[in-house]
């Protein structure tokens, strides 16, 4: 190397998706005009990185260095965005200008990240948990990430991680092996995340049918529209269901965390499959994800989970086209000018609706004033084919004022119970169907002009009906109950 350039380089993580592509930051130091640059394909907040590191390595105590910096940014086919690059970038230009002792970046290679102030503190950045599930991937072994993101490195053992607050403790944790101060990662005394919370549903005042087919919906996460009039509790029996769905597998949960962590920093591992419901003025991208870097939206946050649609038609056309694609493929795929990012998005989709813009609708039509073009226009605004990709079709009536005075329905732990039981059971074996039932299907589906979609989802759901009245087969009666759960429930819905 030419006399007088100074070479350093070291890792970190572009925190753009759930696979995050890891980095090699290098940093050359030539003598000559003080001119700076950052190249690789880096945008945004990256670019104007270098304004941020020089304030903070000033307040740290240290001279930024004479001379042109380059900061090259490794592979230069991955696009970089966000301020992560902050930390490393600073640490790399100490010690490419021998300013701090970095033997530790050097012994080892070390995932670094953090978002520098002008003051010198270290910020949280978004998608540390997606870079050490990659780092512990390709056999990382040490981490050095702000304080505010320590609770995500908890599910990672393989890794040892130190985080800091500042860049004087960062400068202070790569002086060597010995400097290198992990925290403790402990998850038996870590708490998680704090369970949320749920209400029971003894608190809903009858609809027996509805609770048992929000029951059968968590059972097989078949998709479930409850249409009925204002004051009838679908909103409270939606909230409910987050309370009862069946548990998950630490791989689901830790994917579905890595989507919350590109959203919001410092979350602790999802302890339950996640709840989300969107107010219907959403925009497309908070919905579906979006934004400048690329981000989830409420389909991936509700990953694993429920995304609950609370009146459902009003919310904006273009947002429940944009449904249609995560509910067939289970994954949503953004693009913003060149930059094409996919997102799992496996959600179960709950929603709600009033029957007719004035909500009284055809349960009680003698009190509805709508006319009945209105009321068809109101109802078009879900299209068939969104329609048609929801398996369970809930029609929740008034409530009786008779109804108030019988005791309270099944309480959440009763329907949990028997929905883990039924879940574990649909896991390991789905009950075979009885060649009657088939054929009561097959007549069915050719009477009610069933499209294959609806008629495989029937299936399923006659499987899930089964599998939670703790029977071995599918028989006719479970087909006809599936029938009329998904099948009819459309038809009066569309027609
Ligand atoms: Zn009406």
């Amino acid at each position: 190397m030419k006399k007088g350039i100074r070479y350093f380089k070291l890792l970190s993580a572009s925190p753009t998706g759930l696979r995050s592509p890891l980095v090699t930051v290098e940093i050359v130091i030539a003598p000559g005009i003080p001119r700076h640059h950052v190249v690789g394909l880096a945008h945004g907040a990256v670019k104007e990185s270098l304004v941020r590191i020089r304030a903070a390595i000033q307040r740290a105590g240290f001279d930024f260095p004479r001379g042109a910096v380059t900061v090259n940014l490794a592979p230069a086919d991955t696009r970089k965005d966000g301020s992560a690059f902050d930390l490393p970038i600073a640490l790399g230009i100490l010690a490419a200008d021998k300013k701090i002792d970095a033997s530790a970046l050097a012994e080892k290679p070390v995932l670094v990240m953090g978002e520098l102030s002008l003051d010198g503190s270290v910020r949280p950045v978004a998608g540390v948990m997606p870079a050490l599930l990659r780092s512990v991937e390709q056999h990382v072994v040490r981490a050095l990430i702000p304080k505010a993101n320590e609770p995500e490195a908890v599910p990672f053992a393989s890794i040892d991680v130190a985080s800091v607050s500042s860049l004087q403790e960062a400068v202070d944790q790569v002086g060597g092996n010995a400097s290198f101060k992990a925290v403790k990662k402990e998850p038996a005394c870590d708490r998680g995340a704090p369970e949320p919370c749920y209400p029971d549903f003894a608190m809903v005042v009858g609809q027996r049918d509805a609770v048992r087919s929000l029951a059968l919906a968590a059972t097989g996460r078949h998709n479930v529209l409850m249409t009925g009039p204002p004051g009838c509790g679908k909103t409270l029996m939606a909230r409910c269901l987050g309370g009862i769905l069946p548990p998950w597998t630490k791989e689901l949960a830790l994917e579905a965390t890595c989507l919350h962590s590109l959203r919001s920093p410092g979350l602790h591992l999802l302890a339950h499959r996640p709840f989300r419901s969107p107010h219907h003025s959403v925009s497309p991208a908070g919905l579906l994800g979006g934004g400048n870097p690329l981000r989830p939206g409420e389909v991936s946050l509700a990953h694993g989970g429920v995304l609950f649609l609370d009146e459902l038609p009003e919310f904006s056309s273009r947002a429940l086209e944009g449904l249609r694609e995560p509910m067939q493929d289970r994954v949503v795929t953004l693009s913003r000018a060149r930059h094409v990012e996919s997102f799992p998005a496996d959600f179960q989709l709950v929603a709600a609706m009033n029957p007719c813009p004035c909500g009284l609708g055809s349960l009680t039509r003698n009190e509805c004033r709508c006319s009945e073009r209105r009321r068809r226009s109101y109802l078009s605004r879900i299209s068939n084919p969104l329609l048609d990709r929801i398996d369970i079709h809930v029609m929740v009536p008034a409530v009786d004022p008779v109804d108030c005075l019988q005791s309270s329905s099944t309480d959440s732990a009763a329907l949990a119970t028997s929905i883990l039981r039924a879940a574990n059971r649909l896991a390991n074996e789905k009950p075979r169907i009885h060649e009657d039932a088939e054929r009561a299907l097959t007549r069915a589906s050719s009477s009610l002009g069933l499209s294959m979609r609806a008629m495989s989802s029937v299936r399923r759901i006659a499987q899930t009906i089964c599998a939670y009245d703790q029977e071995d087969v599918v028989v006719k009666r479970h087909v006809s109950e599936a029938i009329r759960l998904g099948g009819q429930g459309r038809r009066a819905v569309v027609d």
